[in-house]
């Protein structure tokens, strides 16, 4: 497996409509994309930082990933994304290691890539994705 860089950051919010204009209008970043992943019961918004991402999450359910983490531990930063080129390789090579996977195999994030969720039981507490193009 090799990390070529940070891909992006997540931070869970309470809604986008209030985390934008900050993002926007007090640090100067553009928010160019925003999407809803059905999926991850989500409202993703992205900005671009260098070549990394910051990721704002909002919740569209509560029972949703986001909506219990939020509800447990209020807003903040929620995971790391490490981008690789093979998303399914990374995550066998790191199974074979020993880190407990909580996606055995990668599946469809927001922007199309393919994504897959380390177990934060494995990674000193942070809940870490590996993404990639495939
Ligand atoms: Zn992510």
């Amino acid at each position: 497996m090799n990390i070529s860089h940070i891909e992006h950051i997540g931070i869970a919010v309470n809604s986008l409509d209030e985390a934008i204009p900050y993002y926007e209008n007090m640090l100067g970043l553009k928010c160019y994309a925003v999407e809803e992943v059905a999926d991850q019961k989500v409202k993703t918004a992205f900005f671009m930082v260098g070549q990394t991402k910051i990721e704002l999450l909002e919740s569209t359910d509560p029972e949703g990933p986001i909506g219990k983490f939020i509800g447990k531990k209020g807003p903040g930063v929620h995971h790391l994304a490490f981008a690789v080129d093979k998303v399914n390789e990374a995550l066998n090579d790191l199974s074979g290691k020993g880190v407990q996977l909580i996606d055995k195999t990668g599946r469809k994030g927001a922007e199309g890539l393919t994504i897959g969720f380390l177990h934060p039981k494995s990674t000193m507490g942070v809940l870490t994705e590996i993404c990639g193009k495939e």
